[in-house]
């Protein structure tokens, strides 16, 4: 169980400009269950699964994962421990560029203490339609392929949570459904919570729960956004 309290990050744009203050109000996720964050560009989509992923600290509020602060005291956990905990599907995808497809996955499964990864990687890439493209580099593969690999890499460990940011804003339709379609039932075979950020309104109906970020009205001041978590 995930829960957020009143999160806020402030973040000072260089040049002196006044900061942006994002605020988040309470939303808790269950075990497997699968949200998606709604909200327009600009609204604080990467922002918040940042910091429900522990890659970004917030001003004020905090995280806890099943009753205790997440991700706690720096050193508390490794960052293979973190890793195998929460999974992510970047917004810039990070695939390194000087590895295949293929190692690209294998990197991440040593990290995260895999054992026999090689046919889970060929799995994973064949279900998002890529088992004819291992062998190449991030740079010869179209940025939809660059975005599947992406989703492919987070569905070799069974994550507790899968924080997918605008796993689909590349592709066409019949490939946002096919890596919605991978998401939500990689999820469900691993127990996974999911959350995936979007603006698409087709991926916000293939999923049961929606948290809704409105677009920021105010840049200064501590202009608070409501998040409504309707049941399933
Ligand atoms: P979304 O993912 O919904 O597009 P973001 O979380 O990326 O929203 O950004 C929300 C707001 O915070 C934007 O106005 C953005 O410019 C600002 N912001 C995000 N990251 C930073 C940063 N590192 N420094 C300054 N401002 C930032
Ligand atoms: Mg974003």
């Amino acid at each position: 169980m995930i829960r957020i309290e009143h999160l806020e990050k402030r973040y000072s744009p260089p040049g002196g400009d006044s900061p942006i203050v994002l605020g988040f109000d309470s939303l808790t996720i269950a075990p497997s269950q699968q949200v998606a964050v709604a909200g327009p560009s600009g609204s604080g989509k990467t922002t918040l699964l940042s910091m429900i992923g522990g890659f970004v600290e917030p001003s004020s509020g905090g995280v806890t994962w099943n009753g205790l602060p997440w991700p706690g005291k720096p050193g508390a956990l490794s960052a293979r421990a973190r890793a195998r905990r929460v999974g992510f599907v970047f917004q810039e995808l990070n695939l390194l560029p000087s590895l295949s497809l293929f190692e690209n996955l294998e990197a991440a499964g040593r990290f995260l203490g895999l054992p026999e990864a090689d046919p889970v990687i060929r799995r994973a890439l064949e279900r998002v339609g890529l088992a004819k493209r291992l062998r190449h580099k991030p740079d010869q593969l179209s940025r939809g392929e660059r975005q599947r690999a992406a989703v492919a890499r987070a569905a070799l460990y069974p994550h507790e949570l899968i924080l997918a940011d605008e796993p689909t804003a590349s592709l066409d339709r019949t490939n946002a459904d096919l890596v919605m379609d991978f998401l939500i039932g990689m999820a469900l075979d691993n127990g996974s919570a999911l959350l995936v950020a979007t603006h698409d309104p087709l991926v916000m109906e293939t999923l049961p729960c929606r948290f809704d970020l409105p677009a920021r009205r105010i840049a200064v001041g501590s202009a608070r956004r409501k998040g409504t978590l309707p049941g399933p």
